[in-house]
């Protein structure tokens, strides 16, 4: 079966990392971004310069319309989408609760939760049997922090990422009879430029003292789990996570 993988949040940190690890693979790869264009062309070039067939296309995955044009570019111009890494997603400046404003935690929520689940929807509609398709695998990007809580830092971050882990079991179960898998991954402390959205860019190599691992991860560190997870080699695998937290 032809492979296509749609990889939201695939022009930066561990979605970039994950494309080019794809197009070793041999997908045919959509790296979906929300505003940052040059970014994803640069990382298209590095995808194509490896031989795979790959677009970028702009959509914010919280917004239904977008997913769904989304979800056409890919139909029409790699063809029909066996594998989708939910891996957009975006946290707040690093606030107690009470600090929160109403804005930040329902961007948070839409984004990290409601993002993942419509691209979700969309996918199984070319996926399921029931419509035609032949099954899948789709693999979440949650973090440690939905087990950990994040206190004092983002509780609304670990929140949504508890919410992606608790949509990734009871999806696993519900289409477990039509040949798609559904698992996750929960990074740790990862170099990305996702700390800057928290307010501090050196956040890894701050808190590095206190992982057991005594380092912060490398996006491809996360993308291999990601890319085995996808893959045939773990087809027995659905509703499962692999932890990706240098021991936390
Ligand atoms: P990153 O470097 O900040 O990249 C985020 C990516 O998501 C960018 O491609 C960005 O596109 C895209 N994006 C953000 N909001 C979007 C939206 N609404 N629609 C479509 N695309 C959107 O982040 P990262 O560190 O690679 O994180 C990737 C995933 O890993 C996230 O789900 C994050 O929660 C999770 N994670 C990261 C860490 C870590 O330490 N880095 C730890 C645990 C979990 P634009 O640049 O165009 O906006």
């Amino acid at each position: 079966m032809d492979k296509v993988v749609i990889i939201t949040g695939g022009s930066r940190g561990i979605g970039a990392a994950t494309a080019l690890l794809a197009a070793a693979q041999g997908y045919r790869i959509c790296i979906n971004y929300q505003a940052d264009e040059d970014a994803a062309h640069r990382v298209l070039e590095q995808v194509r310069a490896l031989g795979a067939q790959a677009i970028a296309v702009r959509a914010d995955v919280s917004i239904e319309d977008e997913v769904i044009g989304l979800f056409h570019r890919v139909d029409n111009e790699l063809g029909r989408v066996t594998a989708l890494v939910n891996n957009a997603g975006t946290v707040g400046h690093k606030s107690r609760v009470d600090e929160m404003s109403e804005f930040r935690i329902l961007k948070t929520l839409k984004t990290n939760v409601l993002g993942p689940i419509l691209c979700a929807k969309h996918a199984l509609l070319r996926m399921s049997p029931k419509h035609g398709g032949q099954g899948g695998s789709i693999v979440n990007v949650s973090s440690a922090a939905a087990r950990l809580g994040a206190p004092g830092e983002y509780v609304d971050y670990a929140a949504s990422k508890g919410a992606l882990d608790t949509f990734t079991l009871g999806l696993s179960k519900e289409v477990a009879g039509e040949g798609i898998r559904v698992n996750g991954v929960r990074p740790g402390f990862i170099f990305t430029e996702f700390h800057a959205l928290s307010g501090d860019p050196d956040r890894v190599s701050k808190l590095e003292p206190g992982i057991p691992m005594a380092r912060g991860g490398r996006a491809e560190e996360v993308a291999e789990g990601i890319i085995w997870l996808l893959s045939d080699k773990a087809s027995y695998a659905t509703g499962t996570f692999i932890d990706l937290a240098g021991g936390r």
